[in-house]
């Protein structure tokens, strides 16, 4: 558990990368592993992750995060294992095991930051045994990643998967159980897609909360981002975190 900066949310900049080096916390940096209009062996992809690493290197965090570290598809909105938005076989990876590709590329990524870091990304919060598609479609298999990775968030906002609050920690045992790595569930603490009015109330949060934090959680993360930020929502989350420190 860590406690919240006071810059907790925002872009990193050099103060706010200052600011937190002064509370020795632990940083993490973000990056979009695959830009979704292209293809992840489209070599382009390539060049376009080795240029992130290297600028996320020059901040020098702890852990630099993978989002979409996989092929393209709305996991969101899935229903009935129906994968809207996925990526079509193309002239890179049409014939290609996707899940091999995807292994080859996190190899590269451990062996480019060396010991410097540590590595970890973004999990589709569902099983591939009852979501076949996470596999099939996108690639993401978690137990071959996590042999690689360091560390897994599973992005487990369980009322936009109609999920109950309980599915949190199934699921952090699921995969801990699955990779032997440390997991950090990231939680919604408000209603998504942001189109939805929000109705999420701060009692369920708390129970939300409660539940990402059960062995064998590593800790508590949680979604929110610049022009978005949860207004009164942010200060639920500070006080969780604060109660536990
Ligand atoms: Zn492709």
């Amino acid at each position: 558990m860590a406690k919240v900066p006071p810059n907790a949310g925002k872009s990193w900049t050099p103060s706010a990368v200052k600011e937190l080096k002064t509370l020795e916390l632990r940083m993490g940096l973000s990056v979009g592993a695959f830009d979704v209009n292209l293809c992840p062996l489209d070599p382009v992809s390539k060049k376009r992750l080795e240029k992130l690493i290297s600028q996320a290197l020059e901040w020098q965090p702890q852990t630099i995060w993978f989002d979409h570290f996989r092929f393209n598809g709305h996991w969101e909105a899935m229903r009935k294992n129906n994968l809207e938005g996925e990526h079509l076989p193309c002239k890179w990876c049409r014939g290609k095991n996707k899940v091999k590709e995807l292994i080859k590329l996190a190899s590269w990524l451990k062996s480019r930051v060396k010991e410097r870091t540590e590595i970890g990304f973004f999990a589709v919060p569902f099983k591939a045994e009852e979501v076949p598609p996470v596999i099939e479609k996108m690639g993401q298999d978690c137990q071959q990643l996590g042999e690689i990775f360091d560390i897994v968030c599973p992005m487990l906002y369980h009322r936009m998967i109609e999920k109950p609050d309980s599915y949190i920690t199934e699921f952090v045992s699921f995969l801990n159980r699955s990779t032997s790595k440390p997991i950090l569930p990231i939680i919604q603490i408000k209603d998504l897609p942001d189109d939805l009015p929000d109705e999420y109330k701060k009692s369920e949060i708390e129970q939300a909360f409660q539940w990402a934090s059960k062995s064998p959680s590593a800790g508590v993360a949680w979604f929110c981002w610049d022009d978005a930020v949860e207004t009164g929502k942010t200060k639920i989350i500070k006080k969780l975190f604060n109660d536990v420190i």
